[in-house]
C-alpha cells in the first residue's frame, strides 16, 4: 500500500517536534528513518501509527486519510512501539492467540496466522516458553509478531534492534527484509550501517526536519562524512 505524507508536523508545548515533513514509500518498499536523539523519529512513527494527531499536514494509506479515515487505518498498520510492553508471564503460543482474538481474527484463520508468524518470527523453538524467560532479542521477535498477527499493510518497526547483540541484529534485519517483500516497512534506528543494509529509502531526520533523504545508493554518493557530520551520528 502506496503511504503519502504531506507537510507532517507536531508541537509539544512551543517545540516543534516534526517540522514540516513530507516523503512517499511504496507496497514492497523499506524506508528507514536515520537521526540521532530527539530527531522526531519515534514522534512521526506514533503519528502514523494513529496514537498521536499532528498539528498540520496529512497523511494517506492508500485511498484513506488519518483525518477521515482513522478507524480504517488502524487495521492496515502494524506497529512496534520503541518499548514494547509484553506479558511476561503468558507463552508465546498463547500470546499470540490472545493477541489475535483482540484484533478479531476469524477463529479458523488464528492457528495458521500465528504459526506462521512464530516461523517468520524465528520462534519455533521458544514457543512455547514464557515471555519473560526470552533474551531481548527473543521478545523483539515477539514484538515483531504480534505488530504483524492481522497481516496489516503497512508495518512501522521504531528501533527494533536498539539494544540487541550483534547476532540478534542480524536475524532481525532479515525478518525485516522478508516483511518488506510484500509490504510497506518504515523502520527507524540510530545506525547508519543497519539503514544502508536493510532500506531501500533513507530519511535523515535532524530537529523534527528532513535534512537528507534518497535511496541508500544515492545517499552514499553524496559524502557520507557531511551528513553524518551534519546530525550528529
Ligand atoms: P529517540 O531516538 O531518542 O527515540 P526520536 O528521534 O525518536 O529520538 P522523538 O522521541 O520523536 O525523537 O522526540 C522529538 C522531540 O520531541 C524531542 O525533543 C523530545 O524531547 C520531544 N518529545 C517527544 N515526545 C514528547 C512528549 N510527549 N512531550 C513533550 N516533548 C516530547
Amino acid at each position: 500500500m502506496d503511504v503519502v505524507v504531506e507537510n507532517l508536523t507536531k508541537f509539544f508545548e512551543n517545540q516543534k517536534a516534526v517540522d514540516s515533513i513530507s516523503f512517499k514509500a511504496k507496497r514492497g518498499e523499506i524506508l528507514g528513518f536515520l537521526g540521532p536523539n530527539g530527531a522526531g523519529k519515534t514522534t512521526t512513527m506514533k503519528i502514523m501509527a494513529g496514537l498521536l494527531t499532528p498539528d498540520f499536514g496529512n497523511i494517506t494509506f492508500g485511498d484513506y486519510s488519518i483525518w477521515k479515515q482513522a478507524g480504517k487505518i488502524k487495521s492496515i498498520i502494524g506497529y512496534l512501539p520503541e518499548r514494547n510492553p509484553l506479558y511476561d508471564e503468558m507463552n508465546v503460543i498463547d500470546f499470540l492467540f490472545f493477541i489475535s482474538k483482540l484484533h478479531n481474527i476469524p477463529k479458523y484463520k488464528i492457528t495458521s496466522r500465528v504459526l506462521d508468524m512464530i516461523r517468520l518470527c524465528g520462534l519455533d523453538n521458544d514457543k512455547h516458553k514464557q515471555i519473560g524467560e526470552l533474551s531481548k532479542g527473543y521478545r523483539q521477535r515477539v514484538g515483531i509478531a504480534q505488530a504483524l498477527i492481522h497481516d496489516p499493510e503497512v508495518v512501522i518497526l521504531d528501533e527494533p534492534t536498539t539494544g540487541l547483540d550483534p547476532n540478534q541484529i542480524f536475524g532481525i534485519r532479515k525478518i525485516i527484509k522478508e516483511i518488506g517483500e510484500e509490504k510497506t516497512v518504515i523502520l527507524s534506528s540510530h545506525i547508519l550501517s543497519e539503514i544502508e543494509t536493510t532500506c531501500d529509502q533513507v530519511m535523515i531526520m535532524s530537529n523534527g526536519k528532513i535534512v537528507a533523504n534518497g535511496t541508500t545508493s544515492e545517499l552514499r554518493r553524496k559524502s557520507d562524512a557531511e551528513y553524518c557530520l551534519k546530525i550528529g551520528i
